[in-house]
Formats: C-alpha cells, sequence, structure tokens
C-alpha cells in the first residue's frame, strides 16, 4: 500500500474519530497565504473569541484574582488577564476544565520533577488542530502525511501508527535487539522520514554507521526532531549519518505545538495554534527583548489556557523571516532554572554548556566509542559521569570529559567516570545529557538547546 493510501486511511480515521485532520491542513495552508497585517488580524479576532469562550465556562476564571481584574477590566483583551502559572494548572486543573465538556475529551500529560504531573484536557478539534499544525509544516518541506516513517518516542499508539505508515519504536524500551530492528527498517524500508527525540534518533544514526558503514551516504531524507532538548552535535549526527535534513519542533503539554522551524531556518511561531507572549513582571515587552514565554492556546477548547507561563525564557524577533511566511519568528530561547547548575564559585551555569563541549569530544572519537552520556552533578564539586560505550573507552577520553566538567564547572571539581551498560533513560523514554542534583529520574526533561552561532537564530526545542 503507498503512501496516498495510507494518507487517505488517516485522514479518514480521524475524522470519523471527530478529529478532521484533513481538512484542518488545508485551512491551514490556506490561512498562510495571508499577507502579514491580514493574518495577524485574523489571530487577533481568533483571540478575543476564545478570551469569550474561556470567561465564561471556565470556573477558574470567575474565581479569586481572575474574578478581580476581568471585572475591572476588559476580560476580550489579553492585557486584563493574571498570569497563569504551571503550578496552579498542576494543583487546580478541575477549575480550568470548561463547562458543558462534549464527549471525546482526551488528556495529555508531562512528568513532573515534583508533585503532581501536569494533566491536560483536549477537545477532539483542538488535538487535531496541533497535528494539523505539525503536518502543515512538513509539508513546507514535500513531505507528504501518510510517508513511510520511523517513529522513536516514549508512547506509541500501534494501530493509528500502522494506517499512517508509521513504525513506531519505544524509547523506553530500546534493548540492542530493538536498535537492530529499527536500523534494519532504515536499511531496507527506507522510510521519507525519520522523526521524535532527537536523543534516540542519533542513537540510531550512530549504530548504523557503525555497524553498517557501507549504507548508502542519503539513507534518510527527512528528521523530524521533537520532546526534548536538541543539541548542534545532534543535528550535525543526524546529517551526517543519514544525509537527514533536520526540521525542529518546539512546544509544550500545556498547548502543544508552538514553533516550528521553515526551511529558511527561522522557528516560527505555529500563531493558528497558540499565541505567544514575552513577558517580564508580568507585562509585556517589545519585539527583540527577552522575557517569559507566556503562552495563550487558541485551540484548546477543554481546557482553554490563558496566559499561561510555561517555564521558558526568549524573545520574538523584531525582523520577519525571509521567507514570507505570515508568522513572527521565535528568535531566542532559554531552559528553565531547573536546568541552571552550581559552579564550584557560586555563579550558575546552563547545563546546556556540556552539550556543547560534548559535540566536539564526540567528533573527534570514532563511531561507537561513546554510546551515550550523562553528567551527573552530586553537589557544586563532585560531578559522576556515567558513560556508555561500545568498547574503546579509554583513559585519555576520560580524562576529556573530567576536563569538559573542570572547564565549565570550576577546576576543583571532583569528577568520577564511571562505565556503565546502558544511561538510565528518564520513565517517559526522554533523555537528559545532564542532571542536577536532587532531580529524580523522571524529572523535567530539559527545554533547551545549546548556542550555536553558526545559526542565525539560536533555537531550542521540546515538544509534547
Ligand atoms: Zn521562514
Amino acid at each position: 500500500m503507498d503512501q496516498s493510501w495510507h494518507r487517505a486511511a488517516y485522514m479518514t480515521l480521524q475524522h470519523l474519530r471527530g478529529r478532521p485532520v484533513g481538512r484542518f491542513i488545508r485551512e491551514l495552508r490556506a490561512r498562510e497565504q495571508l499577507e502579514r497585517g491580514a493574518f495577524r488580524q485574523m489571530i487577533d479576532s481568533e483571540l478575543k473569541e476564545q478570551l469569550r469562550y474561556a470567561r465564561a465556562r471556565v470556573p477558574l476564571y470567575s474565581s479569586g484574582q481572575w474574578a478581580e481584574a476581568l471585572s475591572r477590566g476588559d476580560a476580550t483583551q489579553l492585557s486584563a488577564w493574571p498570569i497563569l502559572d504551571r503550578a496552579t494548572v498542576r494543583a487546580r486543573g478541575s477549575e480550568l476544565l470548561a463547562r458543558g465538556l462534549r464527549p471525546g475529551t482526551f488528556y495529555r500529560s508531562s512528568s513532573a520533577s515534583t508533585g503532581e504531573p501536569l494533566r491536560i484536557a483536549w477537545n477532539p478539534h483542538g488535538g487535531a488542530w496541533g497535528w494539523a499544525n505539525e503536518y502543515r509544516v512538513m509539508l513546507w518541506y514535500g513531505v507528504q502525511p501518510g510517508v513511510r516513517t520511523l517513529l522513536m518516542w516514549g508512547s506509541e499508539h500501534r494501530l493509528q501508527d500502522w494506517v499512517r505508515n508509521t513504525r513506531g519504536f519505544l524509547t523506553t524500551a530500546l534493548s540492542p535487539q530493538r536498535l537492530e530492528e529499527a536500523a534494519q527498517y532504515v536499511l531496507h524500508r527506507r522510510p521519507g522520514l525519520v522523526m521524535g527525540l532527537p536523543s534516540a534518533l542519533v542513537l540510531l544514526a550512530r549504530y548504523i554507521r557503525t555497524n553498517y558503514p557501507d549504507a548508502p551516504e542519503q539513507l534518510v531524507p527527512f528528521a523530524k526532531l521533537g520532546g526534548e532538548q536538541i543539541f548542534p552535535f545532534q543535528r550535525d549526527e543526524l546529517q551526517r549519518h543519514f544525509g537527514a535534513r533536520t526540521v525542529e519542533f518546539y512546544g509544550c503539554t500545556e498547548v502543544g505545538p508552538i514553533a516550528a522551524q521553515c526551511p529558511a531556518g527561522s522557528m516560527h511561531l505555529l500563531s493558528d495554534n497558540s499565541y505567544i507572549e514575552i513577558c517580564r513582571d508580568g507585562e509585556p515587552v517589545p519585539d527583540g527583548e527577552f522575557g517569559d514565554i507566556v503562552a495563550t492556546s487558541l485551540s484548546n477548547r477543554a481546557m482553554p489556557l490563558v496566559r499561561c507561563r510555561i517555564g521558558d525564557s526568549g524573545a520574538i524577533s523584531p525582523d520577519p523571516c525571509s521567507c514570507g511566511r505570515p508568522y513572527p519568528v521565535l528568535a531566542s530561547l532559554i531552559g528553565r532554572a531547573a536546568d541552571l547548575f552550581m559552579a564550584a564559585d557560586g555563579t550558575k551555569i546552563h547545563g546546556s554548556q556540556l552539550g556543547v563541549g560534548l559535540q566536539k569530544l564526540l567528533a573527534s572519537t570514532p563511531l561507537g566509542v561513546i554510546r551515550q552520556v550523562l553528567f551527573q552533578q552530586i553537589d557544586p564539586l563532585h560531578w559522576k559521569v556515567l558513560v556508555e560505550s561500545g568498547g574503546g573507552f579509554d583513559a585519555p577520553l576520560a580524562a576529556q570529559l573530567t576536563e569538559l566538567v573542570r572547564s565549565n564547572f570550576g577546576r576543583q571539581c571532583d569528577v568520577e567516570i564511571e562505565r556503565v551498560s546502558v544511561v538510565p533513560r528518564e520513565p517517559s523514554g526522554k533523555f537528559r545529557y545532564y542532571r542536577p542534583p536532587g532531580l529524580r529520574a523522571g524529572g523535567q526533561p530539559p527545554v533547551t538547546v545549546a548556542p550555536d552561532p553558526g545559526r542565525k537564530h539560536e533555537d531550542r526545542l521540546k515538544m509534547v
């Protein structure tokens, strides 16, 4: 069965489930033809409509600080709304459910470092709109829904995956045997797209290049990345081992897809799906300035989050992208405070520095020698580095890893290198390259990508 059969079958299945993904993709493609001013006007009016709906239907927004602020101000103006924190979404989720929910409401949740996981209710149309946004971005690259796809992710939907021509490999159960099966799938079925968690895809790419060095250079045309942070070395390795062009997505559990990379290289805000503000001290800042990312869902009618501070910081570029698409550009992004490490001298340094250093080390190390690395900080003066190696890991390499920690976090750091058969993953199947003290396994996945001066925009990525 070919790609068009799978595409039609998938769209039909979703349509029957009340999720008209195909129609939404067509709608999104028409909307992206709009000129910037007209597009902005359309989004502004959809935002007002969503705010009216949220005000009328959501119990939390008639209580406490919301009741007070919205009775004073104009509730159709975003600026009248208090900022909503993740902690509130977590603790008062039931009060965020819209009254009069229709059947078909489903939940998505993310793992949490402390306390309750974050659970977000979605109406079927809201969920479908998010998926349509993602498929639409891949169409910018000429990648059609239904293309043969290998997926590496922390969860799976087997029937749905089969219908949409996708072979899933769970990152929570990536045994050597499963890795070999994934390699065989790539080598013999030659998928048009690989997608999923960058750490897992890089592992597979390295595995194939190590064990099947004579495989064609251009193995996979595209790699769609999301779900965890993306480091430049990962992008680099996927290009080198797969010959793949990488397409990056950024999003969160709260509102779904937030931004995606266009063929010109910019991370465009997916404004049809969520309205993004950059705020400092609760007030929006002008384009170009850095602040907290505050997201308002435009599509979710089951749990319409308004002005939710999702925990990342960034800036919106004052300049449009050369590609002409009407969406603003996310110019930079910085991760959560949870990803900050205390250096030996007391300064705070972001863990992504380790990812930057790791790139250089991996580039000069034969393939397969270092399969995975996890830098764990015990306290500001003590680090433990877990290394999963396919053999050939020696003292000079251990010294380089030690140096990587010391050059970033202080010369007096005590660094213990431990070789392990498998570097543990989070229960979600996601992978961290570094773990701050006190964060147990299953903690929040990191969200930042290391700065890459070679790119037009310093981008970072996380996707639900
Ligand atoms: Zn663009």
